[in-house]
């Protein structure tokens, strides 16, 4: 075990964190959960997989182990017909985390991370749901304490009040706790409250680590961090999604296919089964990441479509080693692209008609 393992605002502190976050789309992609449901159904189901996952984000250079019990929560469980199942898949995705992260690669232990998230049944001004919401959130907080949790996410949310309410139960824990919203293509929460009024209101009642997270891809999440970064003292978190959004759609939700597909997809919108040809290539999101570290937003990653390739570029795009640079490209040994003194004249020359 690691006798001076630092907590997250010690490691904020001194230098970047990095988080992998986009657990479901990543296990979706790879055949083990239902699209649209969206349930992490996979720690009951395949956990060798999950764990995978983890261990291939750490190798990426992801400091936080996050378990995976996105919209693992009661309503959901009840949506599906399983809520039986809620307790058992928390407790396990809470192991499986924790597991990962007292093995670390490098000489640090890990962070393991409990989860809450957007409950999609909290509503304005009605008390029953919203207690219905608090239930859940102390539950699910409950669980995590109790499988050793080091620190506390509560993410997704576009509500301003049930953000507030996930941090008030995160706090009432004494674990250090990440708060990020990720307000819909109005740009505004949905409750009515700026973003950057919520993000203020957040750091008041004790937020230690407020910022965004998901929903929107660097290019229309990025001018809010900047106006974050400015008003907080606190630290600033930024994991935008993988994917090209734009200030017509600032969201995923809405987001057009602008890639000349011609086949349509079966329902109205690209999200979220055909969202693939708006991806932003390794580049844009290194770019994101050395352009929020450099305006001083130290806790980074990337939400849905983050993939350990992403978040190693995320790591090094802030100055980083991680283990997975030792594969980083090395396109100087490509076979017709490359460089290197062996390959031949004729292949080379061929580049342009390949
Ligand atoms: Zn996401």
């Amino acid at each position: 075990m690691f006798k001076n393992k630092r907590n997250l605002i010690e490691r904020l502190d001194s230098g970047p964190v990095i988080c992998a976050e986009g657990f479901l789309f990543e296990i979706e992609k790879r055949g083990y959960m239902s699209s649209g449901e969206f349930v992490p159904m996979v720690s009951l189901d395949h956990p060798e997989v999950l764990e995978n996952l983890h261990k291939e984000f750490q190798h990426a250079g992801s400091d936080i182990v996050q378990a995976f019990t996105y919209n693992g929560h009661r309503e959901k469980m009840r949506v599906i017909g399983k809520e039986e199942l809620l307790e058992p898949l928390n407790r396990t995705a809470l192991k499986i985390a924790k597991k990962v992260s007292e093995n670390p690669i490098g000489k640090e232990s890990n962070l393991m991370a409990g989860n809450i998230s957007n409950s999609n049944i909290w509503k304005q001004d009605d008390k029953e749901s919203q207690l219905e919401v608090e239930r859940m959130f102390n539950e699910m907080i409950g669980w995590a304490v109790d499988e050793g949790a080091d620190m506390l996410i509560g993410e997704t949310f576009y509500y301003a009040e049930e953000a507030y309410k996930a941090l008030q139960v995160m706090r009432k824990t004494g674990l250090p706790s990440v708060i990020t919203i990720a307000p819909m293509g109005e740009n505004i929460m949905r409750d009515g409250v700026s973003i950057i009024d919520t993000c203020k209101e957040l750091e008041q009642q004790g937020g230690e680590v407020v910022g965004m997270n998901c929903h929107r891809g660097p290019a229309t999440m990025m001018p809010y961090l900047r106006e974050i970064r400015k008003e907080l003292k606190c630290h600033i978190a930024g994991l935008p999604i993988n994917y090209r959004t734009t200030n017509q759609n600032p969201t995923f939700f809405n987001l057009l296919d602008n890639n000349g597909c011609t086949c349509a997809t079966p329902h109205k919108t690209t999200f979220p089964t055909a969202l693939d040809p708006m991806q932003c290539n390794r580049y844009e999101i290194g770019n994101f990441a050395k352009e929020a570290f450099g305006i001083g937003v130290n806790y980074l990653g990337v939400c849905c479509g983050a993939n350990p390739m992403l978040i190693r570029e995320v790591a090094e795009a802030v100055g980083l080693k991680v283990p997975a640079s030792k594969y980083r490209e090395n396109m100087k040994n490509h076979y017709m692209f490359g460089t290197n003194k062996r390959i031949p004249k004729h292949i080379k020359e061929y580049q342009d008609k390949a």
